[in-house]
């Protein structure tokens, strides 16, 4: 795979184990965003071709299902040593066709390597309990079995780590996978499932087609799909789940974010800048865990955090992923930096105080890449749009609250739940707020609240579509089924048939 933006490769599908050329002829442009040059073109798949997929999934299915999951787990294992072993190239691929600096693509791909590292322990996840004697001479017991060909749909956002959210998990259950990356940025899905046929991972278990919205319905309407996981924007999550449910397919379908960090008038304040500077503006805000919105209990609040971030954002060092001591790479592509841009001008029109502004900000000898520079907003209200909508570039907003129980009611408020922090010393005060805030992911003096690889992701209200969160115990209960198995076995002794429901004790 080239990553020479002077050599524009022709990306392709990975279907029963092998790299397959696209036959739609229908193509898109992948970027790189910090020359702004393309450098791969990606097949976007027809029905056909999905169908192809989903084909070899079905295949393979009976026989990676019947394959002991110590044994799908030592595959796993070998994986996660490969995956490991190639963390600096997969960061490389990802970093050319997102702009996240390197270290942070690095560390994305870790934290997939960690829910690999979770997959390998599932088996312990997958026993059953069993009860003897429910009834007279009668046992019973459940399994958890999985689902079928399970498809994940994934943003452009972690290009590694968030498939690595779901085939992980999906695989050591048992089920077999299509994995329809996000076409901006498509090449780490189909390297992840090369190193997965690489470590012992049968053709056919994992597979990945890549394409646009007509690849994406062919998915979510196949009939021998049984579950989809989707990640990305939320109106694309609410159609996702809509169309995928009226299907009969089990569904989760995580959204977009808005993401609020209450400030309280006794925070550290050197503590609240720095987290504020980092979760906004990593991944030039091009995270679903990026905080958008600083909630300032008081105008004194406000007026110090103003103050200590504006030389911090004026000063941020932009530029291309691999030069050394960037903090904040380009947008993903020259729409999604204009679309940012547009907020920027929506924010001053709707009266905003634009305290940096960062909208013409330019990188010498990277003049057309995508790259946009910090932005800070004083005095959002909440009627505003660039307080309702999620922007996801590194835009912040201030909000100014009189008080505690204003910053409650409008993280609450808010229609999108995926995260939310507070800053503060006080027990109490953080303690009502985790309890009370309607969101998925909350932090204490902990900015973005990512749970952990054996927890689960997700959030509330309009940031997930479906009952089930990401990875973790969770994951595990998305990818199978339960089967409960009760049984008697011929005892000589017979009782005559049975019309009514007897009590247990009888049965
Ligand atoms: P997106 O919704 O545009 O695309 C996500 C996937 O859906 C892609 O694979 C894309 O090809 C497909 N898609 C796009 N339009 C479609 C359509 N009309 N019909 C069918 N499929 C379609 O999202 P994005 O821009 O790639 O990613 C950014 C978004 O993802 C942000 O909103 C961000 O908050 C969200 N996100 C959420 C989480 C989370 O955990 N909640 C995590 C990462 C990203």
């Amino acid at each position: 795979m080239t990553t020479d933006d002077t050599n524009v490769s022709t990306l392709r599908h990975f279907i029963d184990g092998e790299c397959v050329a696209g036959e739609s002829n229908r193509f898109g442009d992948v970027y790189n965003p910090a020359t702004g040059k393309v450098r791969a073109q990606v097949p976007f798949a027809t029905a056909g071709e999905v169908d192809k997929a989903v084909r070899a999934a079905k295949v393979a299915f009976p026989g990676w299902a019947a394959t002991p999951p110590s044994q799908r787990a030592r595959i796993l294992f070998r994986y996660r040593d490969l995956v490991e072993a190639h963390r600096d190239e997969l960061a490389r691929i990802c970093s050319s066709e997102h702009g996240k600096t390197l270290d942070d693509a690095r560390g994305s791909v870790t934290r997939g390597i960690e829910i690999v590292e979770f997959a390998c322990g599932i088996p312990q996840l997958l026993k059953g309990e069993l009860n003897e004697n429910v009834a007279s001479r009668v046992d019973s017991f459940n399994v958890r079995q999985p689902l079928g060909v399970c498809v994940g749909i994934t943003p452009f956002n972690f290009p590694a780590m968030v498939p690595m959210w779901m085939y992980p998990i999906a695989l050591a259950c048992g089920n077999t996978f299509v994995l329809k990356p996000s076409e901006k940025d498509p090449s780490c899905g189909l390297r992840l499932a090369e190193l997965a046929v690489e470590a012992g991972v049968p053709p056919g278990v994992l597979n990945v087609v890549n394409g646009d919205k007509e690849a994406v319905d062919a998915l979510l309407t196949h009939e021998d799909v049984a579950a989809v996981s989707f990640v990305g924007s939320t109106p694309i999550a609410e159609y996702v789940h809509r169309t995928a449910t009226a299907a009969g397919k089990r569904v989760q379908a995580l959204g977009g974010a808005k993401n609020h960090l209450v400030v309280m008038p006794d925070a550290d304040m050197d503590q609240v800048t720095d987290a504020l500077v980092g979760s906004a503006y990593g991944s030039a805000g091009e995270r679903c865990m990026a905080v958008a919105v600083a909630v300032a209990v008081g105008d004194e609040v406000a007026d110090d955090l103003v103050d200590r971030l504006k030389p911090r954002v004026e000063s941020l060092k932009i530029g291309p992923y691999d030069a050394s001591g960037i903090e904040m790479g380009p947008l993903v592509t020259r729409e999604h930096r204009d679309k940012v841009r547009g907020y920027v001008d929506t924010g001053v029109e709707e009266g905003a105080t634009l305290v940096v502004d960062g909208r013409d900000a330019t990188v010498e000898g990277h003049e057309d890449g995508f790259f946009i520079g910090g932005c800070i907003f004083d005095h959002v209200k909440p009627d505003m749009r660039i307080y309702k909508e999620e922007i996801f570039g590194p835009v912040l907003s201030v909000v100014r609250a009189n008080d505690y129980e204003e910053a409650v009611e409008l993280v609450n408020d808010h229609e999108l739940g995926n995260g939310a922090a507070i800053f503060t010393r006080d027990g109490d005060a953080a303690r009502d707020f985790t309890h009370r805030v309607r969101i998925g992911m909350v932090g204490v003096n902990v900015p973005i609240p990512v749970p952990t690889a054996y927890h689960s992701f997700g959030g509330w209200k309009r940031s997930l579509f479906g009952d089930h969160h990401m990875h973790g115990p969770e994951g595990v209960r998305f990818f199978t089924r339960m089967k409960t198995v009760t049984s008697r076995w011929p005892s000589g002794i017979r009782e005559g048939a049975a019309f009514n429901f007897r009590r247990s004790t009888e049965a």
